[in-house]
């Protein structure tokens, strides 16, 4: 998105951007937040939640998620479901706040501020940085400065950020980019199991039931043997194979 279309509360920002906010259950919106937002969730977010609830991948998109897909979009979208409770609140908001706050999704950590990231030929990420200034949120009246990237670092974002720029090689692939990729019925399912429910891709992988090309190297053998972001990479390199024949 470009400066001139990004929505009016929206202010395109670099990381060493100052800016004044603090957030704490002190503050008179406290969870507001939390309320009439669709939640789209990354797969280290599926995987950080379902580690904390202590249930199965399987379980927890049964429990927790929307899985949404129509003709328009590339890939199903995993939403975080809201309760309907007059306020269409997340089903983790309490009155104390978030019920998994160590593992709260990555966009609720970062927020007010957006990231999206973009693949560069060297491989790195490039990132763009959005500051959200939305009437409801109070924490910009706090007496707090801080810049961009310190807020971020203190929302423990480098470690999902890091975890999600690697899904970028497929999900800006250049065939994505000309359109000349559409998946396939059977694309979609496999999407889904080898991001989004983990723990049954290992399953598949262990029982023989998905078949790599390439050997195994040792650090995606750590993800068959419980290493989840290592199990996540070797998804990635799974549909690499299946999408694009690399
Ligand atoms: S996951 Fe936690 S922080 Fe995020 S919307 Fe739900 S209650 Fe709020
Ligand atoms: S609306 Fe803003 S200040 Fe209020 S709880 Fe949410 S992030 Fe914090």
């Amino acid at each position: 998105m470009t400066p001139a279309n990004l929505p009016e509360e929206f202010q395109q920002i670099t990381a060493d951007h100052q800016f004044v906010f603090a957030c704490h259950p002190g503050v008179s919106c406290f969870t507001e937040c939390c309320r009439e937002l669709d939640l789209a969730l990354t797969p280290y977010d599926v995987l950080r939640l379902k580690r904390h609830l202590q249930l199965s991948s399987s379980k927890f998109l049964e429990q927790y998620v929307i899985i949404e897909w129509d003709e328009q979009q590339l890939f199903p979208i995993c939403y975080l479901t809201m309760i309907d409770d007059g306020r269409a609140s997340c089903i983790f908001v309490q009155e104390t706040g978030c019920a998994v706050y160590a593992d709260r999704p990555g966009s609720c950590r970062a927020y007010p501020v957006g990231r999206g990231a973009s693949k560069n030929d060297g491989g790195s990420a490039t990132e763009s940085l959005v500051l959200i200034r939305e009437l409801h949120c109070r924490g910009f009246e706090e007496a707090n400065e801080q810049t961009v990237s310190n807020y971020l670092l203190d929302q423990g974002m480098e470690q999902y950020n890091r975890v999600n720029d690697i899904l970028l090689p497929l999900l800006q692939h250049p065939r994505i980019q000309q359109q000349v990729f559409k998946p396939s019925r059977q694309q979609l399912d496999q999407y889904i199991l080898a991001l989004y429910d983990l723990d049954q891709f290992r399953r598949e992988m262990i029982a023989g039931r998905i078949a790599l090309q390439r050997p195994l190297t040792p650090q995606q053998l750590s993800g068959l043997t419980g290493d989840d972001v290592a199990l996540l990479s070797l998804g990635l390199h799974w549909l690499m194979q299946e999408f694009f024949g690399e």
